[in-house]
């Protein structure tokens, strides 16, 4: 499988950028962005986008964060959705990079999965976009993606991160969540994705299993 020439028709042809790698690319403090990777959790970049916008306008320090009352927070990110965890977590985790880590976030894996409510995927994140340092971060549409693109077979996020670190070459992981991100929300769409248009058509088994599995499982429960 060549990955690299099909991240590079996706580069080609996508347009604008997703909301971190916006971040990324205006070289934000790590701090906003590991705040707005954990706005973002089950909502769409432009609820993120304002919500982080707002937020930092008024507390942009893991000091002033930790010092806001809650209720303040929690009006200010109200458009992420699940405003009163999101505004729980923020606030704690900017407490513990004062009190564990000198107001500082730290550059490493293990020490970001230590702080509280912070997963793989929010660790990676802040790896790539605000130290880029290789990772793969799978959110949604990395995992939804790689499985229609049968470079993984798997059902759970934290096996996809672990099939695409076996396969991937490393020198192509700072640039897969930023394409697939977009890819995602551009063409190979979680609804209808436009096949009839796409790009790497011809290398797509166009593989759903994972998803009608998830499907079948729902309709199972209810
Ligand atoms: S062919 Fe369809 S399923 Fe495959 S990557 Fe393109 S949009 Fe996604």
């Amino acid at each position: 499988m060549n990955y690299r020439e099909i991240l590079v028709k996706i580069e080609q042809y996508l347009e604008g950028k997703a909301h971190l790698d916006e971040l990324a690319k205006k070289k934000q403090d790590p701090f906003k962005i590991l705040i707005s990777t954990i706005l973002s959790a089950r909502t769409k970049d432009s609820n993120t986008r304002i919500a982080t916008e707002k937020l930092f306008a008024k507390y942009n320090t893991p000091k002033k964060i930790a010092k806001a009352y809650i209720e303040d927070i929690e009006q200010l990110i109200k458009s992420s959705g699940f405003y009163r965890v999101k505004a729980a977590r923020v606030k704690e985790v900017s407490k513990v990079i004062i009190d564990k880590y000198n107001g500082t976030v730290p550059e490493n894996y293990e020490e970001l999965m230590s702080l509280p409510g912070v997963g793989s995927k929010t660790a990676n994140c802040v790896l790539v976009y605000a130290f880029k340092i290789p990772a793969i971060p799978v959110d949604t549409h990395v995992h939804r993606i790689s499985n229609r693109l049968g470079w993984v077979k798997t059902t759970k996020p934290l096996e996809t991160e672990k099939a695409l670190r076996d396969k991937i070459p490393k020198e192509l992981w700072l640039k897969l969540n930023r394409l697939f991100v977009r890819f995602g929300q551009q063409i190979c769409n979680p609804i209808r994705p436009k096949c009839e248009i796409c790009i790497i058509e011809n290398h797509c088994p166009r593989d759903f299993s994972m998803e009608l599995a998830i499907k079948k499982k729902v309709k199972k429960k209810n």
